[in-house]
């Protein structure tokens, strides 16, 4: 697929052709990226800040705002289905963890972060968990037309809950 991959701080991406993610744990999910929203975070990436912070072997795949189409789900994942249009949480838990069972899912022993730790969405493909709001039922025309991905993760709360409500069914789901 292709991806655009971080080599060296303070230069410019790269778009390029990388192998596929696939399933390794039963909780992962693959989403085919829809949008990725560029954000003045990636900037800073760019820019080296954050290289302390997040220890990221590069080359890696920026993206850290992104929505798509489960493309598809490991063997333990029951709340999406291929197909489904979703927004995804930037912080990918692992729900199982003493952290997450207290509901403190910040604190996930086992927490990435796509696009800022990890491999992110600014490709075709990404693997991650669980975390996954619906975007309902018109997520579909959303996401052809490249809305959702561009209006990032600020958008959760307002696009999100309205389709969310609209189609009736839950925003957030783990
Ligand atoms: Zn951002
Ligand atoms: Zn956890």
């Amino acid at each position: 697929m292709k991806a655009v991959r971080l080599h060296k701080y303070d230069e410019r991406p790269r778009v390029e052709e990388i192998p596929d993610p696939k399933i390794q744990d039963p909780l992962d999910v693959i989403v085919r990226i829809g949008g990725a929203g560029l954000c003045r975070t990636d900037l800073h990436i760019v820019e080296g800040q954050w290289a302390d912070k997040t220890d990221v072997r590069l080359p890696y795949t920026l993206g850290h705002e992104n929505a798509g189409w489960v493309l598809e789900v490991g063997s333990a994942v029951t709340n999406v289905a291929a197909g489904d249009t979703v927004i995804l949480h930037p912080l990918v838990t692992c729900g199982l963890c003493r952290a997450c069972r207290a509901g403190d899912d910040v604190h996930c022993d086992l927490s990435r972060f796509p696009g800022i730790d990890s491999d992110g969405g600014m490709g075709e493909l990404l693997k991650t968990g669980r975390c996954l709001g619906d975007l309902g039922l018109d997520g579909s025309v959303l996401l052809q037309r490249g809305r959702v991905g561009s209006a990032g993760l600020a958008s959760l709360s307002t696009w999100g809950l309205r389709l969310g409500l609209r189609g009736g069914r839950s925003m957030v789901t783990r």
